[in-house]
């Protein structure tokens, strides 16, 4: 493996799983650092804002200023308030997602008529009463995006349903498809990053644990990609995924150095 000038890491099973640190990340990013490369962290999970992500990170070793945390919530906000500014959003998502979209100058409202954008999120509070509005904004025309598709997110016990559940949720009874879902592996994050690094795409490096959204946003974008064994996927899961990455390591720990 080369050395990269950029380095992309997934957070959840790839830096750390839960509120444990992956043995070896700091040391490893420490190096990095040192070296004088460029790092930053994507998540598509949307149930914090940036500086929880960098307090929790330098709480485990790896000091982080939030502008190196990039997720699907800031993705989503940013796009909205340069495609639609000022527009009223119904979010199906959790408090610190509405602050975000609340932040980019949004509005949030709950009156179908009024809804311009009706947004799919993670949301542990989901309830009838949010999915009939979201039902009633997408029948008349509304905007229909979400933060990101996963089907589910891991936790310690297992899993436990995401955006992708509410996603299938509003298109169940309205019919909709998805227009846009911001997160990995969609090219809005990518942007964002490689902005924040101030480097192009083959001067990177994309670390992740997950095949449909870390290597396929990494290949899409023409950066190097490794795929780590420390979170959701085997070596087996390899054989027949149409998605290969660059490298193959077993954790974020393994990434060499020379
Ligand atoms: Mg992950």
């Amino acid at each position: 493996m080369p050395n990269f000038r950029g380095y992309i890491f997934d957070l959840d099973g790839t830096v750390y799983l839960g509120e444990k640190a992956i043995p070896g990340a700091s040391e490893t990013i420490a190096e990095l650092r040192k070296r004088g490369c460029g790092v930053v962290f994507l998540s598509n999970k949307p149930l914090q804002r940036r500086p929880a992500y960098a307090e929790k990170l330098t709480h485990l070793g790896i000091p982080t200023s939030p502008d190196q945390v990039i997720n699907s919530s800031l993705v989503l906000a940013r796009y909205l308030a340069r495609e639609m500014p000022g527009a009223t959003v119904f979010a199906i998502g959790e408090p610190p997602l509405l602050d975000e979209l609340a932040a980019a100058g949004l509005r949030l409202g709950q009156t179908p008529a009024e809804i311009e954008v009706v947004v799919a999120s993670f949301d542990r509070t989901f309830d009838y009463r949010k999915l009939d509005i979201g039902f009633q904004a997408l029948r008349r025309g509304a905007r229909f995006l979400a933060t990101n598709a996963d089907p589910t997110c891991p936790v310690e016990e297992g899993e436990i349903p995401d955006a992708g559940a509410v996603i299938g949720a509003l298109d169940g009874c309205s019919g909709r498809k998805v227009e846009l879902v911001v997160g990995k592996p969609s090219s809005l994050i990518v942007e964002i990053a490689l902005k924040q690094l101030g480097l192009p795409a083959e001067a990177c490096l994309v670390v992740g644990d997950r095949l449909e959204t870390d290597i396929l946003m990494g290949r899409r974008a023409g950066m190097s990609t490794a795929l780590v064994l420390s979170g959701v996927t085997r070596k087996e899961d390899l054989v027949h995924s149409a998605v290969q990455p660059d490298y193959v390591l077993e954790s974020i720990a393994d990434l060499p150095f020379d």
